[in-house]
């Protein structure tokens, strides 16, 4: 694979969604699940087919939904992590989180190789280092993992569990910490990449069957995949949406990415050029990811 490589990413959804985030396989039922955190609601995306049926309205501020192990789904809103029936469309709050900081919503979240849900905050008013990332056990119980964050983006694991990735979008920057998956203790922060400024900010990430990370662009019209032990860039994927906000790999092999962009703050000009923002991409990329971690609770 070179960093000219000919990957053509094909529009899978038109959704026109106001921030599509938070793409998540679900081997369960070969779904895609992914969100419109603005627009408060979850999209279901079946491979070679239309929805059929419309969104699904989860108020306020669904920002991630993970596969959960005992049926269902847990989820992300504005105040906390929930519990997801979609038969009967009950949610059940698992645990309330910043209650007491109402200017904060949830971001981006997903579940470790034990089976706990980190999801992080970030403050609805550009206001920097207001967010936490946080541990969801299988108990319920939850704990802070990370503070002083901006914007929490970004998280993946290495296939061993040992280490994770993580994104504060304004950093511009992806950390690694030695992860214990034992306790969920983070240690030994330190630079896995860097983002130039005029290639976009870092958002959501994944990591391929090979350990590379992939990552998307915010502002950049790309995603791309990285060596996080060298820092090296590797290749270059062209979205056609400027906002690109997440991606992760789905498909019966797991050998399709999923990408996820944004309409939000663009003007009739800019949407004339990228008149797909908002839509669900899809690309063959020539490896597969690792199987979506469940939340165990
Ligand atoms: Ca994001």
């Amino acid at each position: 694979m070179s960093a000219d490589s000919k990957i053509t990413v094909e529009l899978a959804c038109d959704a026109q969604a106001q921030l599509g985030e938070g793409p998540v396989w679900d081997a369960r039922g070969n779904r895609l699940y992914w969100v419109d955190i603005l627009s408060h609601c979850v999209h279901v995306h079946l491979q070679g087919e239309p929805a059929s049926d419309g969104p699904i309205e989860l108020t306020p501020y669904v920002s991630s939904i993970v596969p959960r192990r005992s049926g269902g789904f847990a989820l992300t809103l504005q105040d906390g992590f929930y519990g997801y029936d979609p038969a009967s469309a009950e949610l059940t709050r698992l645990a309330e989180v910043e209650a007491s900081i109402p200017g904060n919503r949830f971001n981006d979240g997903k579940c470790d190789p034990a089976g706990r849900y980190l999801a992080g905050t970030m403050s609805m008013n550009d206001q920097h280092g207001r967010g936490t990332l946080y541990s969801l056990d299988a108990g319920h119980a939850v704990q802070p993992l990370v503070s002083g964050v901006s914007i929490s983006n970004g998280l993946a694991w290495s296939a061993d569990g040992a280490t994770m990735y993580y994104i504060d979008t304004p950093t511009q920057q992806v950390v690694a910490f030695d992860y214990d998956t034992a306790s969920c203790a983070v240690a030994n922060r330190r630079v896995a990449a860097e983002i130039p400024e005029d290639q976009g900010s870092p958002d959501g990430m994944t990591i391929d069957a090979e350990g590379m990370l992939w990552i998307a662009h915010w502002g950049g019209w790309q995603v791309s995949r990285w060596n996080p032990a060298t820092g090296e860039k590797l290749l270059s994927v062209p979205v056609p949406a400027a906002q690109v906000t997440s991606c992760a790999f789905g498909g019966e092999q797991l050998d399709r990415l999923y990408i996820t962009t944004a309409r939000v703050g663009l003007g009739e000009a800019e949407l004339a050029s990228q008149p797909h923002a908002g839509g669900l991409f899809c690309a063959a990329v020539g490896v597969r990811g690792l199987p979506t971690n469940l939340y165990g609770g």
